[in-house]
Parts: C-alpha cells; sequence; structure tokens
C-alpha cells in the first residue's frame, strides 16, 4: 500500500512541471499517423509520427502482416525518469492532471478558442 501511494505521489509531482501535450498523449494516447514506410524483402518497416507530442514509433512487419517489433522513441520530458510501470492508479493521476489543464484552457489547447 505504502509503495503504491508513493508511486502516486511522485506521478503527481512530475505531471505538475509536465507539458500539456505530454498529458494528453498518456490520457488519450498518441493519435499515430504514417509518417515513412518501406519495403524490406517480403516484410515492411515504417515509422508512425504522433503529431501532438512528436514522438515516432518504428514498426517492423511481417508478409503475413504481424508486428514482429515495435519501438518508441520519445521527445524530451515524455518519459518520468525513475517510475517504473504505471498502474491504474497512476494512470488515473496522470488523467486528472490532463483533465484539469483541459477545464483551464476550455479544452482546446491546440488553438487559440474563437470568441
Ligand atoms: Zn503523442
Amino acid at each position: 500500500m505504502a509503495r503504491r501511494s508513493s508511486a502516486v505521489v511522485q506521478v503527481r509531482e512530475i505531471a505538475a512541471d509536465m507539458e500539456p501535450k505530454f498529458l494528453e498523449c498518456r490520457d488519450l494516447m498518441h493519435p499515430w499517423v504514417p509518417h515513412r514506410a518501406r519495403r524490406v524483402g517480403r516484410a515492411y518497416e515504417r515509422t508512425l509520427f504522433c503529431p501532438r507530442c512528436t514522438a515516432e514509433k518504428d514498426q517492423q512487419i511481417d508478409s503475413q502482416g504481424t508486428i514482429v517489433s515495435s519501438r518508441i522513441r520519445y521527445p524530451e520530458g515524455y518519459v518520468m525518469k525513475g517510475v517504473g510501470h504505471l498502474r491504474s492508479d497512476a494512470r488515473a493521476e496522470l488523467r486528472l492532471a490532463s483533465i484539469q489543464g483541459q477545464v483551464r484552457t476550455g479544452g482546446w489547447q491546440g488553438e487559440q478558442a474563437v470568441s
């Protein structure tokens, strides 16, 4: 129990200084879009791009369409150093930080709201 609550406190402190776009990607998941793709023999390699946080995902896909490897390269400031796998209570803490930021800005951070 003590370990669980200290992880939540740790995440809360990190989230307080985290950029809104990083909180949103942690809350809503990355909205991946295709960025690069090429054929390698009978298989494929592609890179997906997140237009919100600029993370990139490299995937290797075999001739049957199965993803055989996947690796994400995160931008500076995205990774929470010293925090391991997030349990549901820590993920809830990030979601709270994200939605509180959305409420403060009227729910739209991409552009100025039309008045
Ligand atoms: Zn993202």
